[in-house]
C-alpha cells in the first residue's frame, strides 16, 4: 500500500504549474520584487473575496497578528484573552507586543473558546480578544462580538487555519475588529513560502497597519512610529492571485472529504467526529477527531499516540495539533498556570488526532485511511 500523507501539496501544483510558473517568470521579468501593483491587486482581491473594504498584506500570519495587536496599541499592562489550544503564534504575540495572555478553556466538541467562560476572565486591564477558528471551524462570532460590544473590547480574528470559513453568511475575518489570515503553504489558500494578510473596514488601522509593516515610515525616510519590515513578496502575490480563484473549489473539496469521512466513521467506537455548529460553515483545514478509547491499565501512554504510531506502520500518516497546551508550555512558565486548570483544552491536547486532508485525497485513500484506523482500534 502507498503512504497515505497527512497532507500533499505537490498534486495541486500539478494542477495548476504551468500558470504559477508563467506568473511567477512575469514578476522576475518585470525588476519589482517588492510591494508593486501585483501586490496591491491582491490585498483587493483578497478584501473582496473576506468582504472587508481593505487588505494589508504582510509576511506571515505571525506578523499579521502582531501588527494588528501594534495597531490596536496593545502593549505593556494589558491583557489579552485568548484560547491555549492553539498555534504558539497566536499567544506569542500577546507576549511580543508587551501584554500578556489570558487562556480561557475550549469547548470540547469544536475545539474553539467556551464562551460561557470569556465574562469570568475579564478583568479592567483586558483589551481584546482573540478567537481562533481551529481547524478551519468558526467560533459563534455572534455571541463573541456581543461579549467584547459589553465590555469594550477589541476582537482580533485568528483565521490563519480558516480562510473562507463562515459564520452566518459572513467570512471569518470580516465580522471582528480586524481579521488575520496566514498563508503557510498547509492552510486552505497557502502561497510557496511565507505570507500573511490583515483584514479590515476601519480605514484609520488600514493606514496606520500599512505603515507599520514598513517601518513606520510616512514618506522616503521618515518615520513617525517604529514598525518592522514584513511585507509581502510581489512573487508570493502572484502565486496567491492565481490560488485565490481556486479557494472555494478546494475549500469544497475538503467538505466533500469530511463528508466522506463522516460516513465511513460514524458509529465507530472509540472515536469521537468532528461535529459542525449551527450557523457555521467549516473550511475544514484539519479533520480532527477525538481518541476517546483509553489505553489499557498501566500504560501511561494516550492511547491517541498508540493508535498514531499503529497508523504510521500502516502507512497511514496522522497529525497531532497540539500536543500540549499553551498555559503548560515552558515559554510560558511564568504565567503560573496548573495543570488540570484548563480540563477541556488538556484533555483535547491528549486525544487529538487529526487525519490526512487536502482537497487531492482520493476516496480510495480515504477508505483505506478508514479501514486502517478500525482495524487499528482493535
Ligand atoms: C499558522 C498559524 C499561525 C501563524 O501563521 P504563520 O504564517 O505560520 O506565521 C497563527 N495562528 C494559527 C492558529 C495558525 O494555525
Amino acid at each position: 500500500m502507498n503512504k497515505i500523507p497527512p497532507f500533499d501539496l505537490s498534486e495541486q501544483f500539478k494542477q495548476i504549474g504551468e500558470t504559477i510558473n508563467a506568473a511567477v517568470l512575469e514578476v522576475l521579468a518585470s525588476g519589482r520584487y517588492i510591494g508593486g501593483s501585483v501586490v496591491e491587486e491582491f490585498e483587493q482581491q483578497f478584501a473582496t473575496y473576506i468582504g472587508t473594504s481593505d487588505c494589508v498584506s504582510c509576511n506571515s500570519g505571525t506578523d499579521a497578528l502582531f501588527l494588528a495587536l501594534k495597531a490596536l496599541e496593545i502593549g505593556s499592562g494589558d491583557e489579552v484573552i485568548t484560547t491555549p489550544f492553539t498555534f504558539v503564534a497566536t499567544a506569542e504575540v500577546i507576549s511580543a507586543v508587551g501584554a500578556t495572555p489570558v487562556f480561557v478553556d475550549i469547548e470540547l466538541d469544536t475545539f474553539n473558546l467556551d464562551l460561557t467562560q470569556v465574562n469570568a476572565a475579564i478583568t479592567d486591564r483586558t483589551r481584546a480578544i482573540i478567537p481562533v477558528h481551529l481547524f478551519g471551524q468558526p467560533t459563534d462570532m455572534t455571541r463573541l462580538m456581543a461579549i467584547a460590544q459589553t465590555h469594550n473590547l477589541f476582537v482580533v480574528e485568528d483565521c490563519a487555519q480558516s480562510t473562507g470559513a463562515e459564520w452566518q453568511d459572513k467570512r471569518v475575518g470580516s465580522i471582528g475588529h480586524i481579521g488575520c489570515f496566514s498563508f503557510y503553504p498547509t492552510k486552505n489558500l497557502g502561497a510557496c513560502g511565507d505570507g500573511g494578510a490583515i483584514a479590515t473596514n476601519d480605514g484609520a488601522l488600514r493606514d496606520r497597519l500599512r505603515r507599520l509593516r514598513d517601518h513606520g515610515r510616512r514618506g522616503a525616510y521618515y518615520y513617525e512610529e517604529l514598525g518592522i519590515n514584513s511585507r509581502l513578496d510581489a512573487v508570493q502575490a502572484a502565486i496567491l492571485q492565481i490560488k485565490l480563484r481556486y479557494l472555494d473549489q478546494w475549500n469544497q473539496q475538503r467538505q466533500a472529504i469530511s463528508d466522506r469521512y463522516q460516513q465511513l466513521l460514524s458509529l465507530v467506537p472509540g472515536i469521537v467526529l468532528p461535529q459542525e455548529i449551527p450557523g457555521g460553515k467549516s473550511v475544514w483545514n484539519q479533520y480532527t477527531i477525538r481518541v476517546t478509547q483509553q489505553s489499557e491499565l498501566g500504560n501511561t501512554e494516550p492511547f491517541r499516540d498508540t493508535l498514531r504510531s499503529r497508523l504510521q506502520d500502516r502507512n497511514v500518516l496522522s497529525m497531532v495539533y497540539y500536543p500540549l497546551c499553551l498555559h503548560l508550555q515552558a515559554a510560558y512558565k511564568e504565567l503560573g498556570y496548573q495543570p488540570g486548570q484548563l480540563p477541556n483544552s488538556e484533555q483535547a491536547s491528549q486525544e487529538v488526532l487529526s487525519l490526512p486532508m487536502f482537497p487531492e485525497l482520493h476516496p480510495d485513500q480515504q477508505a483505506q485511511v478508514a479501514y486502517t484506523l478500525k482495524d487499528c482500534l482493535v
